[in-house]
């Protein structure tokens, strides 16, 4: 047996087969090759895989969604049997004796600029489906499809790293526990593993290559990884993780009940999502909205901008499902540990203090635009709240209204049917937590990105595992913080959440009660937990301990 020590960053217990994770690599080589045969059987292999792939999309979006959204992906199966394409990619292969990469990049692009250049709008439009079919035939030959990097069978996954971009892409379902020898238990990833409730071990530097394929028990209460562990440990490890399970079944009976508590105040407690696919844990976890929609996951799970429409899609799924819910949907959050290549963003030195989030948005105005439009449009079909992050100036809120309303005004002259989206911003800058009282005057709700905040105010970078000795999510300054947006919110009629992972720290539930918290947006598995405490804590009685400690930092 083999022992793997780390930080945890959820409790939980993952019991499978590790796997190690293959990063994603994007390079094509441009290189002659001397014998074309192989690389031709390369490429008609990944065609085909590509092509099981599309149907195998299609037969789950027509579950999903119906016959008539799932077209898109019959379509794409059908693209890769095209003769002229299919010979146009194997000519590059065969006379010009490229490789296969080489030839599919060049091969589709060729046929999308084909599609581009006819008068029809809906051809011309179809150029972009021809770079995604494309993309997928190349993920293969690279070896960076979810297959290759996951493997087929439910696992723990062993990384040196995981970028946000690479864990959006993972496939959930066969996801049991990850590991990583880097990685910071405030980073987007971190978030990402905890929304969706895998037990992740990280700073794990006894990682080894052997590990791969071997059984093993992650335990992220003990924060260690058991690699072919005894079977007394298999033994203890199986029954306190069939106890979660019964723990977790327990908390299903809070469904339906309210978030009051024991003297009658009652708080909405929502939930964070990054997508459409999320939706169903917001249901089964029965949150009264979403907090925190972050937008920015639809981009980073993209190879390209998502369209206007796509946008609209994703953002009107979310909104229409939860209805008469409210859904609050932040604009784009790019930058800093969230990087996306298709935005050719430059390198900074200090990208979390860099050109990121609203300053992207305000700089770029047509992709902010595109934005707002597809935000508009989907507002119609239920009840949304529009959120700028980043926030650091009343400058930047008016700016971000003026481009909103510019929006609104030219799809109003397009006769597009809108609702009325609330307007909030994030407070997860110390600028911004001092100006807020003239931000409150701009906007209908304050949410508090305690993330980003704790950051900025202690300025520890929520990536740089290194730091993690020096932080402290209980830091008196971010509490003092967190009473003073809540006051000035209240005293301009903004109603003020949280909708950093603080909201869900259950230590600090009753110091949020006591100081007025209007709203905690929290991952799904989180709310019922969150559910649970809120329920057993009596505000008409004197303050336990622990709230007590954190309300004295306030005096
Ligand atoms: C935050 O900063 O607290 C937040 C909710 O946003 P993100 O974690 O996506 O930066
Ligand atoms: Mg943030």
């Amino acid at each position: 047996m083999q022992v793997g020590t780390g930080i945890s960053i959820l409790n939980g217990i993952a019991i499978g087969k590790i796997k190690i994770f293959k990063a994603p690599t994007y390079e094509i080589s441009d290189s002659l090759v001397e014998d074309p045969i192989p690389e031709l059987d390369r490429y008609e292999k990944a065609r085909v895989k590509a092509q099981e792939q599309q149907n195998a999309l299609y037969k789950k979006a027509v579950k999903a969604a119906g016959e008539d959204s799932a077209g898109i992906f019959e379509f794409h199966a059908e693209m890769l049997d095209d003769d002229d394409l299919n010979d146009s990619v194997k000519s590059i292969i065969a006379d010009q004796k490229h490789t296969a990469e080489y030839a599919v990049k060049q091969g589709f692009a060729n046929m999308a600029q084909m599609f581009k250049e006819m008068d029809n709008p809906y051809f011309q439009a179809r150029s972009t489906d021809v770079i995604d079919v494309g993309n997928c035939v190349l993920d293969i030959l690279l070896g960076n499809d979810t297959e290759s990097m996951q493997g087929t069978e439910p696992c723990i996954l062993v990384a040196e790293d995981l970028a946000p971009s690479d864990t959006v892409k993972l496939d959930k379902s066969k996801l049991l526990g990850m590991i990583t020898r880097e990685g910071s238990s405030n980073s987007h990833t971190a978030i990402l593993a905890r929304s969706m409730n895998t037990p992740t071990l990280i700073q794990c530097k006894q990682i080894d290559d052997s590990w791969d394929g071997k059984f093993a028990i992650l335990d992220g209460y003990n924060s260690c990884v058991y690699v072919e562990p005894t079977q007394d440990l298999i033994d203890t490890l199986t029954a306190k993780h069939n106890e979660d399970l019964k723990k977790e079944a327990l908390l299903k009976e809070l469904k339906g009940k309210t978030n009051t508590t024991i003297d009658g105040r009652t708080i909405k407690v929502f939930a964070n999502i990054g997508g459409p696919q999320d939706i169903g844990a917001v249901q089964e976890n029965d949150a009264e909205g979403i907090g925190l929609f972050r937008s920015e996951f639809v981009y980073l799970g993209s190879t390209k901008e998502p369209t206007e429409d796509e946008q609209f899609e994703a953002y009107k799924r979310v909104v229409e499902t939860l209805a008469p819910k409210l859904v609050v949907i932040r604009t784009c959050d790019i930058g800093a540990d969230k990087t996306i290549d298709w935005m050719n963003l430059d390198h900074e030195t200090n990208p979390a203090l860099g050109y990121r989030a609203i300053r992207i948005c305000l700089t770029r105005k047509d992709f902010f635009k595109r934005q707002l439009r597809a935000l508009l449009r989907a507002s119609a079909y239920g009840n949304m709240g529009i959120m700028f992050p980043m926030i650091i100036s009343v400058r930047e809120v008016r700016e971000a209204k003026e481009i909103l309303a510019e929006c609104r005004r030219e799809l109003e002259n397009e006769n597009v049917k809108m609702g009325n989206p609330q307007i909030g911003i994030m407070v997860e800058t110390p600028a911004a937590v001092l100006c807020a009282d003239e931000l409150a005057e701009e906007v209908d709700f304050f949410s508090l990105g305690t993330n980003d905040l704790t950051q900025y105010t202690t300025a520890i970078d929520r990536v740089n595992a290194k730091l993690e000795p020096f932080a402290d999510s209980h830091h008196p300054a971010v509490l003092r913080e967190i009473k003073m947006t809540i006051d000035a919110g209240h005293r301009h009629n903004c109603w003020v959440g949280i909708c950093g992972e603080l909201g869900a720290d259950l230590a600090l539930t009753e110091t949020f009660l006591r100081m007025g918290i209007d709203e905690l947006s929290v991952n799904a598995k989180s709310v019922l937990p969150l559910r649970k405490e809120i329920r057993s804590i009596d505000l008409s009685k004197p303050m336990s301990e622990k709230a007590q400690k954190f309300m004295n930092y306030l005096k």
